[in-house]
């Protein structure tokens, strides 16, 4: 028995059930990801014991000479992975990093600009009840017919409304942005161009998508999707907004930073950089691009089932069941029923309300953290295209996931 089930047995038990609960079941959800024990190991130190306001070299408490050297290595690593000017490591979390990086660059009542939230977008790039939809104006962009940002609206838009500030970036979309091509109607109106690059980050680190770095004058991320560290944020910008970034950080949103999660940040941009991250995020696309395959062919289609855009160049897919009697909400429930977990999304123009919806997220990143490969991938994906099915056998679905698991245990050095 551990401290933690010596002095409370009730939070042991929910830890280990969840253990459990992950080993066991495939973890489909776009924004997790599975972090090493490493990482965990720092997350869990004694570092959490610290207080640091301030930055390296510059605290407002005494004690701060180890943290300080666990912060400059978290700040070289990661703008060395990005190949970016400034770093501030200490956003608690992806919307923080947002809530800092626009209290730096905008006054409340500028007008920013950001995928809407039904096309895909996220809460802090502008939904009405956000910090972002209550401080800022926002005029929100879509994407089009094809499932695509629709670049001529995001120039028209802009050039109406001449907004403070550009959002490129995204919650649940299967293509890459051009970031040029933002930077280019950004610089026509005056407007900063922010890329939030939480859901590829990984992707990026591994050179397998675009690098929104060099075109943006600020770039936000989080740390534990496809990036696969602790759960957190970090805020990347130019040399010349690095104050600016730093003290909306530090007084302006947040107290004192949880050294102990960038201890584990530090690590998992070590990760980041290894040639075996990048054969995890190769398999995570692939395992994106053959699951959005094997969803479109007609028999799945068949029975209401369509991909948006036809396909994927990232890690997730979004499937698209406007044509199908399952709605969001049943599909969801029903891949839970045989233990894949997604989440259900609405799609462009959803007919459903957004507690139901008419769409699925479907990502790879954490089964390419498992070792899942190609054949796997395959495999997971009939597993789902059945499951969708009007006639589906959840007992041998389910067999055929519990094979998947076993063939790559999760944290096999951790207790079941
Ligand atoms: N930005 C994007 C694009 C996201 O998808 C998310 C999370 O889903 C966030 C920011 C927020 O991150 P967090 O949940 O760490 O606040």
């Amino acid at each position: 028995n551990t401290p933690l089930h010596e002095l409370d047995p009730d939070v042991a038990a929910a830890l280990d059930a969840e253990l459990h609960r992950q080993q066991s079941t495939l973890e489909m959800i776009a924004s997790e990801n599975f972090a090493p024990v490493a990482v965990m190991e720092a997350q869990g130190s004694v570092l959490t014991n610290k207080y640091a306001e301030g930055y390296p070299g510059r605290r407002y408490y005494g004690g701060c000479e180890h943290v300080d050297v666990v912060e400059r290595i978290a700040i070289e690593r990661v703008k060395e992975l990005f190949g970016a000017e400034h770093a501030n490591v200490q956003p608690h979390s992806g919307a923080q990093a947002n809530a800092a990086a626009m209290f730096a660059l905008l006054q409340p009542g500028d007008t920013i600009m950001g995928l809407s939230l039904a096309h895909g977008g996220h809460l802090t790039h502008g939904m009405k009840i956000n910090f972002s939809g209550k401080l800022y104006d926002v005029v929100p962009y879509h994407v089009g017919d094809d499932g695509l940002v629709d670049m001529a609206e995001v120039e028209r838009l802009a050039k109406e409304t001449r907004p403070k500030l550009i959002v490129a970036g995204w919650s649940a979309y299967p293509r890459q942005l051009d970031f040029a091509a933002f930077r280019r109607i950004a610089d026509e109106v005056g407007a900063y161009l922010m890329v939030d690059m939480a859901h590829f980050a990984g992707l990026v680190a591994a050179g397998l998508h675009p690098n929104p770095v060099p075109h943006a004058h600020v770039v936000t991320t989080t740390t534990h999707k496809t990036l696969g560290g602790p759960r957190g944020g970090v805020i990347l910008s130019t040399a010349d907004l690095a104050k600016k970034i730093n003290s909306a950080v530090f007084p302006g949103q947040q107290g004192g930073p949880l050294e102990h999660v960038i201890a584990a940040k530090a690590v998992a941009f070590k990760v980041a950089a290894s040639e075996e991250f990048r054969d995890r995020q190769r398999r995570t696309v692939e395992g994106a691009r053959i699951l959005a395959e094997r969803l479109v062919r007609d028999d799945v289609r068949a029975v209401g089932v369509d991909v948006l855009s036809g396909g994927t160049d990232v890690h997730l897919v979004l499937v698209d069941l406007r044509r199908s009697e399952l709605d969001g909400q049943q599909a969801e429930d029903r891949l839970h029923e045989i233990g894949i977990t997604v989440n259900r999304n609405a799609v462009p123009n959803d007919p459903r309300p957004p507690m139901v919806t008419s769409g699925l997220r479907i990502g790879t990143p954490a089964l390419a953290t498992r070792g899942f490969g190609a054949e796997d991938f395959a495999e997971v994906a009939d597993v789902i295209a059945e499951a969708l099915k009007p006639s589906y056998d959840a007992a041998a679905l389910r067999a055929r996931v519990t094979a998947l698991a076993d063939r790559h245990p999760l944290y096999p050095g951790l207790k079941k």
